[in-house]
């Protein structure tokens, strides 16, 4: 058990560092988590401690909380850790969630709009479309709320006026659909600026679905 929690430790730091290398992430904007049980067996997760910026965080440093946000440490855990347990409490098959102020996916958050099929890739994220979350104040149990809807059958969504939330089975796939996710947006922001992109069709993203299904990192997640 204290292997497993030191582990989940080095993990959620060093996912914090890829978001920042990828330019995911700047200063102290987003956070992450992961689901793992503390050093007595009691569920709950590991969630990044809140205002640090990554290059001073240290694998000690990441705060363990219990599903009721009850947290154990000296550091204050992230702001946003009601929408971290909200999400993990209600998706069981989701261990690693991730939030990011990515650049495109900030941008296009500022427009209010959920982002319709332009690309046959909107798939990553599980549905036919990626939901931008109503406006809430940050850190707020609305917040949470408004994005746990917009979670609704789905692996990311955006959060408006703010930017983006991002989940998978493992960190290596919530960063993938981070990844996948900030690129959709770059490319839909592009498109927007010269016109109104072909939207695919019901049937065309069902095919997409079914594909998917076997296909690579995008299989099972979450
Ligand atoms: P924290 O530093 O508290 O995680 O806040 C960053 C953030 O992105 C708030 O939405
Ligand atoms: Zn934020």
């Amino acid at each position: 058990m204290a292997d497993e929690l030191k582990h989940a430790r080095e993990q959620l730091l060093e996912l914090s560092q890829k978001l920042c290398a990828l330019g995911l992430n700047r200063g102290t904007s987003g956070n992450a988590s992961i689901r793992v049980q503390n050093a007595q067996g009691q569920g709950g997760l590991l969630i990044t401690p809140s205002g640090m910026a990554v290059e001073h965080m240290r694998p000690a440093d990441m705060v363990w909380m219990d599903f009721t946000g009850h947290a154990q440490g000296e550091l204050a855990p992230s702001s946003e850790w009601r929408f971290h347990v909200d999400i993990l409490r209600a998706k069981p098959a989701v261990n690693v969630v991730v939030h990011t102020h990515s650049m495109f996916a900030t941008t296009l958050s500022t427009l209010r709009r959920d982002i319709p099929a332009f690309h046959y890739m909107i798939a990553v994220a599980g549905g036919d479309s990626i939901k931008c979350a109503d406006y809430a104040l940050f850190g707020s149990q609305q917040l949470s709320d408004n994005a746990l809807h917009a979670l609704t059958n789905r692996t990311a969504c955006l959060l408006a006026n703010h930017g983006m939330i991002a989940v998978g089975a493992d960190a290596e796939k919530a960063l993938n659909v981070t990844l996948e996710v900030e690129t959709l947006c770059e490319q839909y922001l592009r498109a927007l600026q010269v016109g109104e992109p072909y939207i695919l069709t019901q049937q065309e993203m069902l095919e997409v679905h079914e594909k998917f299904k076997g296909y690579g990192a995008w299989a099972n997640n979450p």
